[in-house]
């Protein structure tokens, strides 16, 4: 039976906010003792009051925006009800009925095909405490509890568990580009929740889904949706598809999947509306203040960038996955081009960071510095194979090429007496590769520039040794 694949998605990012979304809590708790970011309303303290935190509301809009979702001009808040030791209210604040936004979509790019995937919405919640299990018992520390969240819901557009990964992907490039979230998976700021059904190709009817919860890697996010197609499959096959909506977890460290529990509807949280929130009322004004301040997105990037420099699209791929190196690399572009700069701030650093485990952004060699590099080579100073040194020293010092160069004596040498001579050396003591090279191999040339290159050390202009050799052979 062929059976088409239905995957929708529910992300979790946390927004960059300084302070959680209802208290004054730092919202940076990475690295914090436990329960040092807490106060008595992200505790759950009885009397305590939640205060709106405008910048949570101000990145939400314009992330929704930027997912080009409507954003009404009324929404409000609700509890959503339910009983976890890391939830010391007993409720959630979310969004149920009337969210901050409504009704958007992503254009994702599937083997070179355009798709667009459904953006249902995007509402603003807090998160929860989080548990550790030791053994027998286990600790809750609060210092996440309230910290802001996005929930972003696709519509079910997804057809295969590489879509969802694409579609994840360019997610997390677009909360980038806003500054809405670092959407940091290994730091929990991005979390997806995959929901999959099966159903006979042509089929309009959808069947029971499956919900995956908790997926905190996009490896994790594909392996589990492989896995749970696989199960649902057999069931088909067996005349027996699934009847009730379940709720599976992930087991990241043995990379399984297990069952939780039959899945919970809206009725279950019984949500009703915030009483100590107003409803927030939003103005045209500061919503089209927002959408006038978007900033480029990765979809327009990616066009910019397979026009403007006509990159290989996998290396585009590469430049968006990372807007700092993306903005370093059209820095150094700029001034140089853009072969230079994919070439130097790619390739070649490639070849840097594997020793020292650091972006070039991050590194001593500022785009000045490589441009003023680049700069060198194209003005005949030094060789390509001696700028590969020279990169090499700048990022293991404070040092620019020009003094490296000066220092080390690396200067090309474009000296036509000097060059003239040692290419005739050259010349004499390969009378057979002369003999060849006049009965029509080009091969023989180059072998002739190799070994004036290899005799001055690379330091030789090229160039001029091609012109030079030309002259005598
Ligand atoms: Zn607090």
């Amino acid at each position: 039976m062929e059976l088409e694949i239905i995957i929708g998605l529910e992300i979790h990012a946390q927004i960059n906010t300084q302070t959680k979304l209802w208290c004054r809590c730092s919202n940076d708790d990475f690295d914090l003792e436990p329960n040092t970011a807490v106060c008595p309303v992200c505790m759950g303290f009885p009397g305590q009051l939640p205060v709106m935190n405008k910048e949570a509301v101000r990145k939400g809009v314009q992330t929704a925006l930027a997912l080009n979702c409507k954003i009404p001009s009324f929404c409000k808040f609700d509890r959503k009800n339910y009983f976890y030791p890391d939830l010391p209210l007993g409720y959630q604040i979310s969004q149920y009925d009337k969210p901050l936004s409504l009704n958007g979509k992503v254009v994702i790019n599937v083997d070179g095909k355009e798709k667009k995937i459904g953006i249902t919405r995007v509402h603003l919640e807090n998160d929860a405490g989080k548990l550790t299990h030791e053994g027998e018992y286990s600790l809750v520390d609060f210092n996440r509890s309230g910290t802001p969240l996005m929930e972003i819901v696709t519509e079910p557009d997804m057809r295969s568990p590489k879509e969802a990964r694409i579609f994840a992907g360019e997610l997390q490039r677009i909360v980038r580009a806003v500054n809405s979230s670092e959407a940091d998976m290994y730091k929990g700021q991005m979390r997806f929740d995959a929901s999959i059904s099966l159903r006979p190709q042509g089929e309009k009817k959808l069947y029971s889904r499956t919900e995956i919860k908790n997926l905190n890697s996009f490896r994790s996010l594909e392996m589990a949706l492989n896995q749970e197609i696989e199960r649902q499959r057999k069931l088909w096959e067996e005349g027996k598809p699934q009847e009730k909506e379940i709720t599976m977890g992930w087991l990241a460290d043995q990379q399984k999947l297990k069952f939780m529990r039959e899945k919970e509807g809206a009725d279950d949280y019984r949500y009703f509306p915030e009483p100590d929130l107003p409803p927030l009322e939003l103005e045209e004004a500061f919503v089209q203040k927002l959408q006038n301040e978007l900033p480029e997105l990765p979809g327009a990037m990616r066009k910019r960038l397979l026009d403007e420099y006509q990159i290989p699209e996998e290396r585009v791929e590469l430049l968006l996955s990372d807007l700092r190196l993306m903005k370093y690399f059209e820095a150094t572009a700029k001034e140089t081009s853009a072969k230079d700069a994919l070439r130097w701030v790619l390739s070649e650093w490639g070849e840097v960071e594997k020793n020292l485990e650091i972006k070039i952004y991050d590194s001593s060699v500022s785009t000045e510095k490589l441009t003023e590099m680049i700069r060198m080579i194209s003005e005949g100073k030094i060789s390509g194979k001696i700028a590969k040194e020279i990169l090499n020293d700048m990022a293991h010092t404070e040092k620019r090429a020009g003094e490296i160069v000066e220092e080390k004596g690396f200067a090309q040498v474009s000296d036509a007496g000097e060059l003239e001579k040692i290419c005739k050396e050259i010349v004499d003591a390969n009378p057979q590769a002369i003999e060849d090279f006049k009965n029509g191999k080009e091969r023989a040339f180059g072998a002739l520039v190799g070994q004036v290159m290899k005799k001055t050390n690379g330091q030789a202009n090229p160039e001029m040794v091609n012109e030079i050799l030309r002259g005598i052979v």
